[in-house]
């Protein structure tokens, strides 16, 4: 070892990278031999040691062959042992050396070197050349070196050429052949070098940039294209949009033209239609402005059907579709020769009044037919508000016309028949009263310019025929009432109701079900069965619909069993239809305390009403039960007061009425509508219950009465008989005032029903009781 001290320094082998004279150099050291020079370079040489070039990075031993001959002198001034036992180490280069022999290469390399010192050139060249190196790094510092605010900072310094030389060499980003610098001894070659390695790396950014320009014009260049696409979409679907509304534009401009409206109302509409024309599909507002004006132009303006003002075709036309109803038919022949006359709507409106199924639409329906004119209908049922009837203004978001114009639209023309229905069922709230929007509509002074909030100019109702239905009288509003020709259609009989089966129900069923009148065969029992058992109304909707089901059983029967015609008997009725429905008549043919049968108008029409009273102990309370109205209350009041002022007439002890509970009960009570009438029915009701005796069950009775006793007259008693003879009573007892009416029942009724008109109600209950 001690040989090695005098001749050569320790030697370390890097392998990767290159020092350069004038610069720091940092690496980590862990090859035992590498180790060992580290380590003698301390103890003995002063911190010296020569740093050799392995040609091969790859290898691991190297021998001096493996190794460059110009290395670096390098002085440590730093080392750090690294937890798995390397070192790092940081150099100082001092100069560039030459190798010139190994002296040992165990346990490290101790190599002799010669210097290899820097050859300087020519001045001029050397000044021109750094002035042009320095001028092109710090023009492209970022680009081409690293660290190279460091370098800058250096070069500032003002070092020397070599040094200024070193320095930019060792912090080149990309060089070729790094090794060149530390063998080329020329400085301007190194500075030459310098000049190239900058130009190159120029050279590659420039690539890059173009590259990257490239890449990112090739990216923006399809974001371009998706945009431009997304747009031309866009634009496409304007474009389509605009030659569909275009096209739209047009045809509504026509059908405005053609429409024939009032001046101003064209005026408008094409305004609207050049909104419509401007705002674009997606918008709301457009949706709006077309519903708009596809009402204007489905709203009849100018046409009109011809009437065919001939009375005896009408006249035939109601005959031919409606039975009897001769008094009926008489009052609209009647209201409809004043309009031929005048040429001009009445001044008064028709209201059919009657029950349900009793032919009111249809006979509307059947005016409109026989005058030639188009017919609507608008049911008024269960109308609170008023915009039903007036519209919504079009600003409500939903806004729709009023039923009135709509029906109008629906009839296309300006001259239809137009049936209000249900113009009783009518209600008012806080939204308005939709009755005097119905006065507007109804009144010939009025109507010609009636307004509807979604059309917002006046539309011309003058030309309609408005004919109303309604139940119930008494629940339409009195000035609308004051307007209508009142026609009242009552309760049919079951004769009547058997001869419009026979003459129309159940050929109009036949024909609807395509069946051959010759195939299918009722018997009169059978159809009266029917009537009797199977329906209960004052019309014959239900008589219809069960007529209907016999004729879709048949043609099923007809079809399956391959029979030539159906029969249907009152044997094979049920076989039909199922069990009877109704016992009207058989009921109760048995005599019973404390039950009487009144006899109740309802808007329904007629009807029974069993009035049920018992008693049990208590202390004189009276007990009401079922539906009963405010007014059957009151006259339960008078009853009990009646007859506890008789109690001796009729024999009762007068403790009864203070040791016991009275209890009324109205089992089907429908609420009558012509005011109290159970008054009579009441008071024998108690009577019976209260002495034990039986009451006649054959027997129904109608009127109020006076806390004496006098039976006051009530409405309706063509309604009631009709009822009575329906549910098989045989007599009724009648308010004396009532006898005038008589005449009104049906014939078939008063030859069926023995009628006794009477003063006071100890007549009746002394008919009554048995
Ligand atoms: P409403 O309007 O009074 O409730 P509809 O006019 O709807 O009654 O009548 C119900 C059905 O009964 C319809 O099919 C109708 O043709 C028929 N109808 C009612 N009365 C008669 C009648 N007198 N003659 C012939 N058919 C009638």
């Amino acid at each position: 070892m001690e040989d090695f001290e005098m001749n050569g320094l320790p030697a370390i082998a890097v392998r990767g990278v290159i020092p350069i004279p004038n610069n720091e150099f940092r690496i980590e050291i862990g090859r035992e031999i590498s180790l060992k020079a580290l380590e003698l370079c301390e103890k003995k040489y002063d911190n010296e040691v020569i740093l050799l070039i392995q040609k091969n990075p790859i290898l691991t031993d190297v021998e001096s062959k493996d190794l460059e001959t110009i290395g670096v002198k390098a002085k440590l001034t730093l080392k750090l042992k690294l937890p798995n036992n390397n070192f790092k180490v940081k150099f100082r280069i001092l100069e560039r050396v030459k190798i010139e022999s190994f002296v040992s290469t165990k346990p490290c390399f101790m190599v002799e070197t010669s210097s290899y010192p820097t050859f300087i050139g020519d001045s001029t060249e050397e000044t021109a050349l750094v002035r042009t190196v320095i001028n092109e790094v710090s023009k492209n510092a970022q680009l081409v070196l690293n660290n190279a605010d460091d370098v800058l900072r250096i070069i500032q310094l003002g070092v020397t050429a070599d040094e200024v030389t070193d320095v930019i060499a060792d912090h080149l980003k990309n060089v070729e052949f790094k090794y060149k610098y530390l063998s080329e001894q020329s400085l301007i070659k190194r500075m030459e070098f310098i000049l190239e390695d900058i130009a190159r790396e120029k050279q590659i950014g420039d690539i890059e940039n173009k590259i990257n320009q490239e890449v990112k014009k090739n990216i923006d260049e399809s974001q371009k294209e998706y945009y431009l696409r997304e747009k031309m979409k866009v634009i496409q679907n304007e474009l389509g949009d605009k030659a569909r509304q275009d096209q739209e534009v047009d045809d509504l401009k026509e059908k405005i033209m053609n429409a024939k409206m009032p001046k101003k109302i064209e005026e408008k509409a094409l305004q609207e239609l050049q909104r419509y024309s401007q705002t674009s599909v997606q918008m709301a507002e457009s949706n709006i402005l077309k519903a708009y004006l596809d009402f204007l132009v489905a709203l009849p303006w100018n046409n009109a059907s011809e009437d065919v003002n001939d009375l005896t075709k009408v006249s035939e036309s109601l005959n031919e579709n409606h039975y009897s109803l001769d008094k009926v038919k008489d009052r609209i022949l009647e209201y409809l020769s004043v309009k031929i006359m005048t040429n001009r709507n009445p001044q008064t409106i028709l209201c059919l009044v009657g029950p349900p199924g009793v032919g009111k639409t249809s006979l509307a329906s059947s005016i409109a037919k026989a005058l030639g004119r188009k017919f609507v209908k608008q049911s008024l049922g269960g109308i609170s508000d008023e915009s039903e009837i007036r519209g919504h203004r079009r600003t409500y978001i939903g806004a729709l016309p009023g039923r009135i114009t709509k029906g109008m639209k629906d009839a296309g023309t300006i001259n239809p028949v137009f049936l209000l229905d249900e113009i009783d069922k009518m209600s008012s709230n806080y939204r308005g009263d939709p009755a005097s929007a119905m006065l507007e509509v109804l009144d010939p002074e009025q109507n010609s310019h009636f307004s509807d909030n979604y059309v917002e100019e006046e539309y011309d109702l003058s030309q309609v025929l408005f004919i109303t239905t309604a139940n119930d009288l008494s629940t339409i509003p009195a000035p609308l009432r004051d307007r209508m020709e009142i026609v009242e259609l009552s309760s049919y009989t079951e004769f009547e109701k058997y001869n419009i089966a026979r003459k129309h129900l159940i050929d109009r069923q036949l024909e609807i079900h395509g069946i051959d009148s010759k195939r299918f065969e009722i018997s009169e029992e059978a159809l009266y069965a029917i009537i009797q058992h199977y329906t209960r109304e004052a019309g014959v909707r239900e008589l219809n619909r069960v007529i209907g089901t016999l004729v879709r059983k048949s043609v099923k029967k007809i079809l399956i069993e391959k029979t030539d015609k159906v029969s249907i008997t009152v044997d094979n009725l049920q076989e039909f239809l199922g069990r009877i429905k109704y016992f009207n008549n058989l009921n109760r043919n048995e005599d019973q305390v404390g039950i009487v049968t009144g006899l109740a108008y309802t808007q329904f029409g007629g009807d029974t009403l069993d009035i049920e009273v018992t008693y049990y102990k208590g202390k004189g309370g009276l007990v009401l039960t079922g539906k009963l109205g405010d007014v059957m209350k009151e006259s339960a009041q008078a009853a009990l007061s009646f007859v506890k002022s008789h109690a001796d007439t009729f024999k009762i002890d007068p403790l009864l009425f203070s040791e016991n509970d009275i209890h009324i009960h109205v089992p089907e009570g429908a609420v009558p509508k012509d005011g109290p009438s159970a008054g009579v029915t009441m008071t024998t009701a108690i009577v019976s219950a209260l002495t034990g005796r039986k009451v006649d069950s054959h027997l129904g009775m109608t009127g109020e009465i006076t806390l004496r006793g006098t039976v006051l007259p009530i409405g309706g008693l063509k309604e009631k008989a009709i009822a009575a003879h329906r549910s098989g009573l045989k007599t009724i007892m009648i308010p004396q005032e009532n006898a005038k009416d008589v005449e009104d029942i049906p014939l078939e009724v008063v030859s069926n029903l023995e009628i006794i008109p009477v003063k006071n109600v100890m007549e009746v209950i002394n008919r009554a009781l048995v």
